[in-house]
């Protein structure tokens, strides 16, 4: 080991910093953060520095450095531009016994500061002893995506029971079981989801029955439209969790080949000509696994809450006790606007977006029609491509002008997108002359005919009139080779 870890209680101590700019002032104020009693000693402050000495919260020496500045200081920091001072600090400090950080120096510094991940309690430092900082640096923000923030409040709950656990189970293996049920299974959830009274309740009768048994539970998380990059990161979290993963069709390969590779994956398809499972079958599923302990991720294509049939299934599993967490996804017609180009509302074009899905079969049709058909919204819909004759005739039947434009993304935010343009009158006969196939999204209204001119994913629009052919020929190819390359590493 290059350097001895260590953590610094500095509170009410004094820290001493040298130089007034903008790396001086990142420097004082994780020492601020951290309780410390921090001087700035230099001729100049920078604005954010000189705020903060009129606010009190640290003090200025003004000035070029003297020896004495290094009086009482416990740490010093030389943040200045000038390499001969710096020198000189560090051989006055070495001499003191003071430790020294010179910013960007390993050789003159007696210690470095890390990079850190803040989840106080919980700090992780990450050091690569200075040989490779941006290394160290990369690492935080991989680990920065894995952590919850609400992990320092479970801390924080694991402490105040500590004493009682460590008296219920006093074995050692015993009571890591304890702690790994809290930190992963309900109580952990329960934190997550700002519950922190029931989360403490949950810990307290789990510490009571002496229960290890582990108890499952179901994350409904969307998967967005297929882009793995549009994942939030608590669906990230959740997909490395994962004991078990129910996946709808329309979920991406990219995006399960982010989870954790021994969860198991079963793909639960409803779509008609697939093989099918009812939705009483993913019902039983769910149980099935949470029961056995599982952790579940009930994963959907876009948000689980906008046709996603997510509201049926949180029901079923609250009348069966199971703990579940819900996730958002972007949803097709919010990630199908965006790599279309296509902004859903706009000053000049349209006050408002619905988001709908049309059966256009007398039986099934409540929508209000005359309200869709009105002018200056944009409307979102949700459907199978062979309803698009009906639902053109609808709505021109109701009033909306056969002159108003539409764009049809199908694949949106996938490598394979392509965006059908045109006007409404011409939908179906569009659709069919570009053997446009699900899963599509239809955008009607004045702001679909920005997709020719703010297009920027993918191929380009295929517009009447325009020629059509791939903005990027290459890319797909090009995408493929780079998924490949990073699978194999
Ligand atoms: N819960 C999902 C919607 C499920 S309904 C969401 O929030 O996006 C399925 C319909 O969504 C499809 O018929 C299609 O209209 C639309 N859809 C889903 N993903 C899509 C994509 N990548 N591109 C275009 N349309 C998509």
């Amino acid at each position: 080991m290059k350097l001895y870890p260590l953590f610094a209680d500095l509170r009410d101590r004094p820290v001493l910093v040298v130089g007034g700019g903008a790396v001086a002032e990142r420097k004082a104020a994780m020492l601020v953060e951290a309780g410390a009693r921090v001087t700035v000693g230099a001729p100049a402050l920078s604005n954010g520095l000189q705020a903060w000495v009129a606010a009190g919260r640290i003090a200025h020496r003004p000035g070029t450095f003297e020896p004495e500045w290094l009086d009482d200081a416990w740490l010093v920091v030389a943040a200045t531009d000038d390499a001969a001072l710096h020198g000189r600090i560090a051989e006055l400090a070495a001499a003191r016994r003071i430790f020294v950080n010179v910013v960007d120096d390993a050789e003159r510094s007696s210690f470095q500061v890390p990079a850190v991940i803040d989840r106080a309690p919980i700090t992780i430092a990450i050091s690569s002893g200075g040989d490779a900082p941006m290394f160290a640096r990369l690492l935080r923000e991989r680990l920065e995506t894995l952590l919850d923030h609400s992990l320092g409040t479970l801390a924080m709950l694991a402490a105040r029971l500590r004493r009682r656990i460590r008296l219920r189970h006093p074995q050692p293996a015993a009571r890591r079981g304890f702690y790994e049920q809290l930190f992963s299974g309900r109580v952990a959830g329960l934190v997550r989801g700002g519950r922190v009274a029931e989360a403490q309740a949950e810990a307290e009768r789990m510490l009571a029955a002496g229960d290890d048994a582990v108890d499952g539970s179901v994350v409904l998380v969307g998967a967005g439209p297929g882009d793995p990059g549009l994942l939030t990161l608590r669906a990230l979290r959740a997909l490395n969790e994962a004991d078990v993963i129910l996946h709808d069709r329309l979920v991406s390969a990219g995006v399960l080949a982010l989870a954790r590779r021994d969860a198991e994956r079963i793909e639960v398809a409803k779509e008609a000509g697939h093989h099918h499972t009812t939705q009483e079958g993913i019902h039983a599923l769910m149980l099935e696994h949470a029961r056995a302990g599982r952790r579940v991720v009930r994963l959907k294509g876009g948000d689980p809450f906008v046709f996603g049939r997510g509201g049926e299934e949180l029901e079923f599993l609250r009348s069966h006790g199971i703990a579940y967490e819900v996730v958002p996804g972007i949803t097709a017609a919010v990630a199908c606007a965006a790599y279309a180009g296509i902004p859903l509302t706009h000053r000049d074009h349209a006050q408002s977006v619905r988001l709908l899905t049309a059966h256009c079969k007398a039986s099934h049709d409540t929508l209000d029609w005359p309200a869709l058909a009105r002018e200056r919204q944009t409307l979102a819909v949700y459907m199978g491509v062979s309803q698009l004759p009906a639902f053109q005739q609808r709505l021109i039947d109701h009033g909306r002008a056969p002159t108003t434009p539409f764009a049809l993304v199908e694949n949106g935010s996938r490598p394979d997108q392509r965006v059908v343009t045109g006007t409404l009158g011409d939908l179906a006969r569009r659709a069919a002359e570009h053997a446009v196939a699900s899963p599509a999204l239809l955008i009607v209204g004045e702001v679909a005919s920005l997709a020719r001119s703010l297009a920027w994913f993918g191929a380009s629009p295929l517009g009447t009139g325009l020629v059509s052919r791939p903005a990027h020929p290459d890319r797909t190819a090009d995408a493929d080779r780079l998924l490949a390359a990073i699978h194999h590493a």
